[in-house]
C-alpha cells in the first residue's frame, strides 16, 4: 500500500505488511534464520547475513516507518542502540547541543562514553530557541531533544528547532519515545531523524527491549545502516514479530493511556496531599500551547509531588500501591509507578536532580490501560 492514502490506524495494521508469499500466512512469519541460500555466489533474493538484512525485521522497519512518516526505518537492539549508531554519524571535535532533562541513560551513554571519543555535549534548557542559539559554533553538528521530557514533562518546540538546525546546517534529531508515533511526528515538524525506544508504547507490553530511527534522507540512511551493519546493533527477528504485533494496538492503546492519563491527571490536581502534577494537558502548563500544537493527545505519562516533600511520604505512597506495580520503565499495557529520585535519577547529586523539579516526593505514573475507576482507588486507597 502507498502510505501516505491512509490514515494512521490503517497503516499500524498493513504498512509494509503482506501476506505472506510462500504460505498466504496473514501474520508476518518469525525467519529465525542466519542466512540465505544463494543461487550462484552473490545471486540472492536480497537477504545474505541477518546482522544485514532479516524479512521479519524488514517488514517491522517498513510499518513503523510509515507510522512516522518516515521512507526509511532501521530497527536496533535497543534505544540507546539507536541513539549510539546517531553519534557515530559524528567525527571527534563535533558538538551536540542536548536537552538538559535528558533520559537518564542517554546522558550516561554521552558522558560516560561518547565523551571518551572526542564528541562534546552541552546541555540546556530548551524551553527557548533564544537560549540555545548563542551556544552553537563552527563546531556544533547536531541538536538533540526529547519532548515530553522525563519526569517532569516539559515540552519543547519541535518547528522552532528544525528551523534553527536548518539556519545553521545542523542535524535535528528528535527522541519520541514518550510521545509515540501516534501523538506526535517529528519528521513532519522539520527534525531529520526520529529515534524511538520501542521498548515502550511502540511494541508496548513490557515484553520487548528494541530501538529505532526513521528518517528521511536516502544518504543518512545509507551511513546509518552502513553504522548498524558495522556495529552489530540489531534486534531479532522475535522481538521483530513481536512488536509488529504490539503495534496493531498502538492507536487503541495510546488513546486509551490518553483518556486515563487525563482523569488521574485532574483527579491528582484536586487533591489535598498533592503539590505539583506535571502534565502537558493542563492548560496552566508552561508549554500547553506547544503541546497542543505538535501533539495529538497529552499521553498517559504524569508525574506529582507531594505537600511537605517528605520522602517517607512518597515510599508510604507507592508501596501501598495494589493496581500501579513500582518499577521502571513505562509505556506498557500495565500501570506502573516510580520515584524517580531513588530510581531512574539516583545517579544525580540531590541539588542537581532538584533543579530539575526532582524533589524527594515526586512520583512519576505511566497510567495504563485498566479501568479508570480501580486506578483511582488504587491512588485513593493509598494517600489515605
Ligand atoms: C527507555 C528510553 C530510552 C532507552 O531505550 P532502551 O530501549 O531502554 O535502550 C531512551 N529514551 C527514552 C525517552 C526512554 O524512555
Amino acid at each position: 500500500m502507498q502510505n501516505d492514502e491512509y490514515k494512521f490506524e490503517t497503516k499500524a495494521l498493513h504498512a509494509g505488511i503482506e501476506p505472506d508469499k510462500a504460505t498466504g500466512a496473514i501474520m508476518t512469519p518469525i525467519y529465525q534464520t542466519t542466512t540465505y541460500a544463494q543461487s550462484s555466489p552473490g545471486v540472492h533474493k536480497g537477504y545474505e547475513y541477518s546482522r544485514t538484512q532479516n524479512p521479519t525485521r524488514h517488514v517491522l522497519e517498513k510499518n513503523l516507518s510509515a507510522l512516522e512518516n518516515g521512507k526509511h526505518g532501521l530497527a536496533f537492539g535497543s534505544g540507546l542502540a539507536a541513539i549510539d549508531a546517531c553519534m557515530r554519524l559524528l567525527k571527534p571535535g563535533a558538538e551536540i547541543i542536548s536537552t538538559n532533562d535528558l533520559y537518564g541513560g542517554t546522558y550516561r551513554l554521552f558522558t560516560k562514553v561518547h565523551e571518551q571519543y572526542g564528541l562534546k555535549f552541552r546541555f540546556a534548557g530548551m524551553q527557548n530557541v533564544a537560549d540555545v542559539e548563542p551556544l552553537i559554533n563552527a563546531n556544533t553538528k547536531m541538536l538533540w531533544l526529547e519532548t515530553p521530557t522525563n519526569p517532569t514533562m516539559n515540552i519543547i518546540d519541535i518547528e522552532a528547532f528544525a528551523n534553527l538546525a536548518k539556519k545553521h546546517h545542523l542535524l535535528l534529531v528528535v527522541d519520541n519515545t514518550f510521545a509515540s508515533p501516534y501523538l506526535q511526528n517529528p519528521l513532519d515538524l522539520g527534525a531529520d531523524i526520529v529515534m524511538h525506544s520501542v521498548t515502550k508504547y511502540i511494541a508496548g507490553h513490557s515484553d520487548v527491549v528494541m530501538g529505532f530511527l526513521a528518517l528521511n534522507d536516502d544518504e543518512l540512511r545509507n551511513d546509518l545502516a552502513f553504522i548498524q551493519n558495522s556495529v552489530g546493533a540489531v534486534c531479532g527477528p522475535m522481538d521483530s514479530f513481536l512488536a509488529l504485533r504490539g503495534i496493531k494496538t498502538l492507536h487503541l492503546r495510546m488513546q486509551r493511556h490518553c483518556e486515563n492519563g487525563e482523569k488521574v491527571a485532574h483527579w491528582l490536581k484536586a487533591h489535598p496531599y498533592v503539590d505539583k502534577v506535571y502534565w502537558p494537558g493542563f492548560e496552566s502548563h508552561p508549554n500547553h500551547d506547544v503541546a497542543k500544537k505538535q501533539m495529538r493527545g497529552f499521553g498517559g505519562m504524569i508525574s506529582f509531588s507531594l505537600k511537605g516533600d517528605k520522602l517517607d511520604d512518597a515510599f508510604n505512597l507507592v508501596s501501598r500501591l495494589r493496581v500501579f506495580t513500582l518499577a521502571e520503565s513505562l509505556g506498557g499495557v500495565e500501570s506502573l509507578a516510580g520515584h524517580p529520585a531513588t530510581m531512574t535519577h539516583a545517579a544525580l547529586p540531590k541539588a542537581e536532580r532538584e533543579k530539575n523539579g526532582v524533589t524527594d516526593s515526586l512520583i512519576r505514573l505511566s497510567v495504563g490501560v485498566e479501568h479508570i475507576d480501580d486506578l483511582i482507588h488504587d491512588l485513593k486507597n493509598a494517600m489515605s
